[in-house]
């Protein structure tokens, strides 16, 4: 089983993919946690990708998909939710192709819709633990104690493409590079739209839904 979840940047695909991780075994791969990982550890990846990282530009297409191809060589015939990734038609079809030559496919892709105005409100909001990861929202998910993460008590940070001007260039590459694959998957029938703004209990709910009515393939 393979799924692809897509939507606005804060559309809370980070948030579905951990769900899935932890209840029901899929590996996570977030192509943007990956690359703020290389980054943080200062690898000569992480120094190629920080400039398109900071500015909210998409990194190069050959550059992903080298990495996309490195994890699904060891990985894809597992149970996988992709967080980020087809962000292009190239990758897109890269990514079909690759699975396609192993009896593989995308099973289902989940469009999570929200908008633009809700997208602002939340990642404006949102600040993260700089030690661990862990996710906060300064409306709706805050904190025990201001600034500091309740797992591990280090400092929370904003991301530094989760500021305002940041996150109007994000939102219009994702209407111009993101939104075609929307109608290619479409077209390939099996693409669900769901209501983001209805919490993330309601999307959860709504991708359990499907996937499990998938039967036994799953
Ligand atoms: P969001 O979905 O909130 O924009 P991500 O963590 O998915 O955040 O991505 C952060 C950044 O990482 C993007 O703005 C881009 O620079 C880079 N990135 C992540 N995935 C891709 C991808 N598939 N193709 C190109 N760039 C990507
Ligand atoms: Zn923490």
């Amino acid at each position: 089983m393979k799924i692809i979840l897509f939507g606005p940047p804060g559309s809370g695909k980070g948030t579905q993919a951990e769900l899935l991780k932890e209840k029901e075994g899929f590996l996570h791969f977030s192509t943007g946690d990956f690359f703020r990982q290389e980054i943080a550890k200062e690898t000569s990846l992480g120094k190629k990708v920080q400039y398109y990282l900071e500015k909210g530009l998409l990194v190069p297409d050959e550059i992903v998909i080298e990495i996309v191809e490195n994890f699904l060589k060891e990985n894809y015939n597992k149970k996988i939710v992709f967080d980020g990734y087809p962000r292009t038609l190239p990758q897109a079809f890269s990514l079909d192709q690759f699975l396609l030559q192993r009896n593989e496919k995308i099973n289902f892709c989940f469009l999570i819709e929200l908008s633009e105005e809700e997208i602002i409100k939340r990642l404006t909001s949102r600040r993260v633990c700089k030690n661990c990861g862990a996710i906060y929202n300064l409306n709706f998910k805050k904190p025990k104690i201001e600034g500091l993460c309740d797992l591990c008590n280090s400092e929370l940070i904003q991301r530094d493409d989760d500021k305002e001007e940041v996150i109007k260039e994000r939102i219009n590459i994702y209407y111009k590079d993101t939104l075609p694959l929307i109608d290619y998957y479409e077209k390939k029938n099996n693409l669900y739209r769901i209501k983001g703004d209805l919490g993330k209990d309601y999307v959860y709910s709504e991708i359990i839904k499907k996937i499990k009515n998938y039967g036994n393939l799953y």
